[in-house]
């Protein structure tokens, strides 16, 4: 997951987009929430961070990308806390997820839980089944 921020360039309106794959990037059409432009521009913040142990701010979205497809989850969470700082648009349940991160939980299972948050009430049902897909033992070919 990574996140972009856009601005539209006929109304202002700032948002955020949270894409998993870089080929969810390249293959998402967006367009303003507000209204409907597609004429959008990237917005890249800086995020003011005490000695990190790496400036992800200071990355391209390709680099971002392949730290993600890493599978590392706490250099990912590093990432998303100093990513994520600048993104107010990106709430409660991506602040989570960064701890989570963080605590070295796997990416699988970090996303799930977000994706639990967005669709459904937050009623904590702790569902611990082991995912096969944690050990991504063999990337799958699409
Ligand atoms: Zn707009």
């Amino acid at each position: 997951m990574a996140l972009y921020d856009f601005r539209c360039r006929v109304c202002s309106t700032e948002f955020t987009l949270m894409y998993k794959t870089i080929r969810a990037y390249e293959a998402a059409v967006r367009a303003c929430p507000a209204c409907g432009s597609a004429d959008l521009a990237r917005v890249i913040k800086r995020v003011a961070v005490q000695s990190p142990a790496r400036d992800y701010s200071r990355l391209s979205p390709g680099e971002m990308l392949s730290v993600l497809d890493s599978g590392d989850s706490r250099q990912v969470g590093q990432m998303f806390e100093q990513v994520g700082a600048s993104s107010p648009a990106a709430g409660v349940e991506f602040h989570e997820a960064t701890q989570r991160l963080l605590r070295g939980e796997s990416m699988d299972k970090v996303e799930q839980r977000l994706q639990e948050h967005s669709s459904a009430a937050p009623t904590a049902t702790a569902t611990s089944t082991p995912s096969p897909a944690a050990t991504r033992a063999a990337p799958a070919s699409d």
